[in-house]
């Protein structure tokens, strides 16, 4: 079965079987410490309530690994609602008490899909909120997300017109350099040629405009051994150096419900990767560019997501958290990791997928 008609399937099930969401309980926000692009700061994590991913909503079924509909609306929203819920979340976070004077803020405005697609979030709402971030002086940075074919001059016009000299990124989800896991394992429906299409239209805006980008790698997509995982990893940030990217973001698959990756997961077909692949990846791309590049510790030590041992999983969380903030390199042993060099040895040596810990390689 093609990998597209396969991820419509399970999202179509999981679709039928969600709950009537509550359109008041969808937006949400908090805070926290993050590596901002003029340094360590505070980054407000906005989610907006949206109909969800076009992608995701259509015929592709979406991206393989990816549940972020089950937190959308799937109908249509009218703007006075996602206007009043913005602003009953910005309004939450007081700049005089929750931040200190002269703390640097960012705001990252999360639309469980594309920012920048006027069918997830209309203009007028965007231009809502993006007027309301204009007038706040403390926030100095805005970050989206978007894929890339919904960047273009016009909408970089529209959004600098109203935010003037404030700091815009748009974080893209290139996950792979590699066309063929992209495009069959992930379920992406978009080629390299796309991707440096975005890229060349922010490089050019640069120009007139406080503009940056973002790629997304992904770690250890579906089909992938715990080597291949690792070196595509890496690869990956190699490749958004060399056309332009201003920062990446590493991202370790965990499982999420009513995705393709679940299914293989349940099934045996499927694991996480490993912290210490993480730390590799994340270590190996730090030594090889100069962009800055930050790894994402979500579900991590949980029976979800990436999975060490119990004695090391939690520092090591916490270590990566800490080396987001100063670039630095990530140093560490447990008795765990001779398992993982056996799996990444093995795993290429057998050129299986899945992982070995059943077979006594150590
Ligand atoms: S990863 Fe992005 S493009 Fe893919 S389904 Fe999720 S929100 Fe949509
Ligand atoms: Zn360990």
């Amino acid at each position: 079965m093609e990998i597209r008609d396969l991820t419509k399937e399970i999202r179509d099930r999981s679709i039928e079987n969600s709950k009537v969401k509550e359109l008041d309980r969808l937006a949400t926000s908090w805070y926290q410490e993050d590596l901002l692009y003029s340094g360590k700061g505070k980054t407000i994590f906005l989610i907006l309530p949206t109909p969800g991913c076009t992608w995701a909503l259509g015929p592709s079924g979406g991206c393989t690994m990816c549940s972020y509909i089950s937190d959308c609306y799937l109908k249509p929203i009218e703007n006075d609602k996602i206007i009043e819920l913005f602003g009953r979340e910005f309004n939450k976070h007081d700049f005089k008490t929750d931040f200190k004077n002269g703390d640097k803020i960012a705001i990252k405005l999360f639309a469980s899909g594309s920012f920048l697609n006027p069918k997830e979030v209309p203009k007028e709402a965007r231009d809502y909120v993006l007027n309301k971030l204009a007038n706040c002086d403390e926030i100095s940075e805005i970050v989206v997300e978007s894929r890339p074919e919904f960047v273009n001059r016009e909408v970089l016009d529209e959004i600098f017109e109203i935010i003037g000299d404030k700091l815009f990124e748009i974080s893209i989800g290139l996950e792979t350099s590699n066309e063929e896991t992209r495009l069959n394992k992930i379920n992406k429906g978009f080629n390299n040629k796309s991707f440096e299409k975005a890229i060349d239209i922010i490089k050019e805006a640069k120009k007139d405009y406080n503009v940056k980008s973002k790629g997304y790698i992904f770690v250890k997509p579906i089909l992938l051994s715990e080597k291949e995982a690792i070196d595509e990893a890496i690869e990956t940030a190699n490749y958004c150096e060399k056309i332009g990217v201003d920062r990446v973001s590493c991202c370790p698959a965990t499982i999420h419900k009513g995705t393709l990756i679940e299914r293989l997961w349940r099934r045996g077909s499927y694991q996480p990767p490993w912290i210490w692949s993480v730390i590799e990846v994340i270590n190996t791309i730090r030594q090889n560019v100069e962009i800055p590049a930050l790894m994402d510790t979500s579900g991590f030590g949980s029976r979800r997501g990436p999975y060490n041992c119990k004695k090391c999983n939690k520092e090591l969380k916490y270590m990566i958290i800490e080396s987001n903030f100063d670039q630095s390199q990530i140093e560490y042993d447990c008795d765990c990791k001779k398992e993982w060099l056996a799996e990444v040895k093995f795993s290429e040596l057998t050129k299986s997928k899945t992982a070995i810990k059943h077979l006594p390689l150590y």
